[in-house]
């Protein structure tokens, strides 16, 4: 009997996520393919496929599946499909029974029609006219966290969407923890001799799409599940394991789209190695954005900078480019791809300073929740804490508060994984070096097979079985994020780039 009851809530659920991969095609089409004209209709249909998804989702039925089965579940094993679908899914239906359809509906539409908005103002960087916007998401954000029991920390519902579980007084400790060890050694590389900078030069667009896909050919992309595609703001997508597809951003005068492109693959190949049986289940996917964003970093910055990669890579680089790269060697490359230097881009800043870029949007969404800035001061807030915590000066809003998407999808609460990630990413490289000894050399021979076994093995195939502490528990040990192993790497690194001191003093 509770056989087929169970079979009748997967029969549900897989309809909830076949709705909701149709809802990311369609975004993904939205950023990827469809003419701007389109934003205002794109809007509607995403927003009615993502209220029947939640109607289906919500719905009595599901609720009374779910407590039937409970004592059953419990008796299967911890991992087995049964008893993790029916533990992870029972949490997911408390969380959004709360939020009304008609809700779920205005944020979604709302979010993809300030999307087009957004992309039309930051490419005139006027602030103002992506104002109403941003009013209308905030509202519909305070809303959304109106429909729950808001404790002292409105902010911990919003994070709890990203990073199951995780509380913002949490984050707090580990954000304390990195503005007291790792701006330091901003402060520190910032008193030395910089990289040896080049002039302008151009790295034409056709083949750079050419030597990406070569570098991500190498890890793992391969045509039959995989795509890429230019977009506006680089991001990973798709409908299943055997359909990933990753964006890139391309600029003629530099590279940062090969690092784009290798952080997106990192994205995609978490999703590409869930365990196919979890398909057509809420369980199909990362188990959190931080830990996608130790994935993305890894691959972006602990193979894609290191000098095991570089060895291998740089002469293919430089007879890819033979004009822009002339006089360099990979060394020198190496040097130019760690350099650190407060910028003003966040995606485009380097592995020192990117956690200061989080954590002054940690710290101002948390404001205008509480109502303590408000959108109109938000420009020269942002400006002024750029100043502050990066000594960077702001020329236009382009190139500060309208960079990035998150806001403009309603996105708040988003931005502290990233952070998260790239600490996550060590804790785990500390674990995969001591379970892979000839890690280095196998990069350096351009071979990837053993990295993404053991991720797929130690990591990816779980989806959302398990929590994000207890992924990182099996994964590295511990449940506990802990920043000392990313600024130990950091530190490490420059202290051979730059000469600064190998450990704290
Ligand atoms: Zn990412």
């Amino acid at each position: 009997m509770s056989q087929e009851r169970f079979d009748e809530l997967r029969r549900r659920l897989a309809e909830v996520s076949d709705l909701g991969k149709t809802m990311a095609l369609l975004s993904w089409d939205q950023q990827v393919m469809m003419p701007p004209k389109g934003a205002e209709l794109r809007a509607e249909q995403l927003a009615t496929v993502g209220r029947i998804a939640h109607e289906r989702f919500t719905a009595p039925e599901v609720g009374r599946l779910l407590e039937e089965l409970s004592g059953w579940a419990e008796r299967h094993d911890y991992d087995s499909l049964e008893a993790s679908l029916v533990r992870v899914v029972s949490q997911d239906w408390d969380k959004a029974r709360r939020v009304p359809s008609e809700l779920r509906a205005a944020l979604t539409r709302e979010g993809a029609l300030s999307h087009q908005v957004w992309v039309d103002a930051r490419s005139r960087s006027d602030y103002t006219a992506f104002l109403p916007a941003l009013r209308k998401n905030l509202d519909l954000v305070k809303r959304y966290v109106e429909c729950f029991d808001v404790g002292e920390e409105p902010y911990d519902i919003l994070l709890d969407d990203y990073e199951r579980g995780m509380k913002t007084t949490e984050v707090r400790v580990i954000f304390d923890y990195l503005k007291a060890h790792q701006a330091p050694l901003v402060q520190e590389v910032a008193a030395r001799n910089g990289a040896d900078r080049s002039g302008p030069r151009t790295f034409p667009l056709e083949l750079q799409r050419r030597f990406e896909l070569e570098v991500v050919r190498r890890f793992g992309f391969d045509d039959a599940c995989w795509r890429l595609d230019p977009t506006v703001h680089p991001f990973a997508s798709g409908t299943g394991v055997g359909d990933i597809r990753i964006t890139t951003r391309y600029a003629e005068h530099n590279l940062e789209s090969l690092f784009a492109t290798m952080h997106e693959f990192g994205h995609g190949l978490y999703e590409h190695q869930v365990d196919p049986a979890l398909e057509r289940t809420p369980l199909a996917r990362g188990t959190s954005l931080g830990m996608h964003e130790s994935q993305s970093r890894m691959w972006e910055n602990l193979v894609g900078r290191s000098r095991p990669f570089w060895h291998h890579f740089f002469p293919r680089l430089q007879e890819t480019f033979p004009d822009a790269l002339a006089g360099y060697d990979a060394d020198r490359w190496y040097r130019e791809v760690n350099a650190v230097e407060p910028s003003l881009i966040r995606v485009d800043s380097d592995e020192a300073t990117y956690n200061l870029h989080i954590i002054l949007r940690f710290e101002l969404e948390q404001e205008l929740l509480a109502g303590a800035v408000s959108l109109e001061q938000l420009p020269d807030e942002w400006n002024r804490r750029m100043w502050e915590y990066l000594r960077v000066e702001v020329p236009d809003d382009a190139h500060g508060v309208l960079q990035d998407v998150h806001w403009a999808g309603g996105a708040i609460g988003y931005f502290p994984t990233y952070a998260l990630g790239n600490l996550i990413s060590a804790q785990i490289w500390d674990r995969l070096r001591a379970d892979i000894p000839t890690l280095d050399d196998e990069i350096a021979a351009g071979e990837f097979e053993s990295l993404r076994d053991w991720l797929r093995t130690h990591m990816h195939r779980f989806g959302r079985k398990v929590s994000p502490p207890e992924l990182l528990e099996r994964v590295a040990g511990t449940p506990t994020i802990d920043p000392a192993p990313y600024v130990r790497y950091l530190r490490g690194k420059l202290s051979g780039i730059y000469g600064i001191a190998p450990e704290a003093s």
